[in-house]
């Protein structure tokens, strides 16, 4: 069986585990020579896919655990409207992309199954490439496989950037993550040690400049005392669900499927679900003896697409909640939350969807 993922990037070196793992053969399609990758980006994963992670790695995987996660609001910065916590289990963990991509990286370089093959997957060459493949996994939003097959999305702008950066501050406790619902948009400290802080503020308009961010960050930061910080990375926020998984023998998968608002950090454990989906199906085929094929896109499709739509739906319906929220002075939340705040049942459920998703 001939399979091949096209893309340099986090969800393919994951994603070949799957296949590495049954023995099968894969050929990964990617731009150029792999190397170090600068970024300062973080991912904060759910704990059921952490634990996944580290046991397709093979090794433990450096992070940092909160234990829970307060949300303030514009009208109420010191005051949390809700928190949720677990009793025995970390909330989170918050590890650096480049550390988890350099570590599946190089467990498949290692890997007598997996052939990288350098092509620029941008021309229309690449469509001959692929074609002979059984099943083939296209992960890259912009390459010319997706601008030619893979456009039909439902689809909506934010109008805003993400800003990403970290902040090293003076030692202290550090295990809880904190998120400010503030008039310019959600505003996230995730804590990535005692002495860093992994900064992620969504907000409304046209890219700002640094200092303009950083004035904005200060006005809310009551938590930690500032002694250094990293470059700012600036990306455009949106909303993105393909509408059709599947082209002839190409299954379309990870953020070009579901691209969703990062308030909620849960964008890559939504691909880490379909993962795991993606290798019960494998699975499952090899013990009936069924080839890996288009087939295993099309059962993924039936069984994800739908659950993905709603998941994203549901974290941009929070976004919109809270953007009309502050129009109104916080009014909704404050008695809204002052409820859900005592009821440990809604808390539960918040913590199983982050985990599991709505595939339960
Ligand atoms: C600001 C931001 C924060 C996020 N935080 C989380 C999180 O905590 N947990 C989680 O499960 N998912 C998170 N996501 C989604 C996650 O980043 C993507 O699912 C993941 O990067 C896809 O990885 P990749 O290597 O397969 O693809 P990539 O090659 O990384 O594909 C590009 C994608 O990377 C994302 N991206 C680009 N620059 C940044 C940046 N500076 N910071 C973060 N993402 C960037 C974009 O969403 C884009 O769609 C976040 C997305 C954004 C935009």
């Amino acid at each position: 069986m001939k399979i091949c993922l096209i893309g340099q990037n986090l969800t393919n070196l994951i994603l070949t585990n799957v296949f590495t793992e049954n023995n099968l053969s894969v050929d990964i399609y990617l731009n150029k020579k792999t190397k170090k990758i600068k970024t300062n980006r973080t991912i904060a994963i759910s704990p059921g896919n952490f634990d996944y992670l580290e046991l397709l790695a093979n090794s433990r995987i450096n992070s940092w655990k909160s234990e829970e996660i307060k949300i303030f609001t514009e009208d109420s910065p010191s005051k949390e409207i809700i928190n949720f916590d677990k009793t025995n289990r970390e909330v989170f963990n918050l590890t650096y992309y480049s550390k988890l991509y350099e570590l599946f990286l190089k467990k498949i370089i290692k890997s007598k199954h997996v052939k990288l093959i350098y092509s620029d997957t941008s021309k229309p060459s690449i469509i001959k490439k692929v074609k002979n493949y059984d099943l083939v996994f296209n992960t890259e939003n912009k390459n010319f496989i997706s601008k030619k097959f893979f456009t039909n999305k439902i689809k909506k702008d934010y109008k805003g950037q993400a800003y990403t950066f970290l902040i090293n501050h003076k030692k202290q406790n550090n295990n809880t993550a904190i998120q400010i619902f503030t008039k310019f948009g959600p505003l996230a400290f995730l804590p990535l040690s005692n002495k860093q802080t992994s900064i992620v503020f969504s907000c409304k308009g046209n890219k700002m400049s640094d200092q303009k961010i950083l004035d904005i960050f200060e006005k809310y930061n009551s938590f930690y005392s500032l002694t250094k910080k990293t470059e700012i990375e600036k990306i455009s926020l949106g909303f993105e669900m393909l509408r059709n998984y599947t082209h002839n023998n190409i299954l379309a998968f990870g953020d070009l499927i579901h691209r969703i608002h990062p308030l909620a950090g849960q964008g890559f454990n939504m691909t880490i679900r379909d993962i795991k989906i993606i290798s019960k199906i494998v699975e499952n085929k090899i013990s009936l003896g069924l080839p890996i094929d288009i087939s295993v896109g099309d059962d993924f499709q039936n069984s994800t697409k739908h659950l993905n739509y709603l998941y994203g739906k549901a974290i941009d319906g929070i976004y919109e909640f809270f953007k009309l929220d502050n129009k109104i002075k916080n009014s909704i939340s404050k008695p809204v939350f002052r409820i859900l705040n005592k009821k440990s049942v809604f808390k539960e459920y918040s913590n199983i969807l982050s985990d599991k998703g709505l595939n339960l």
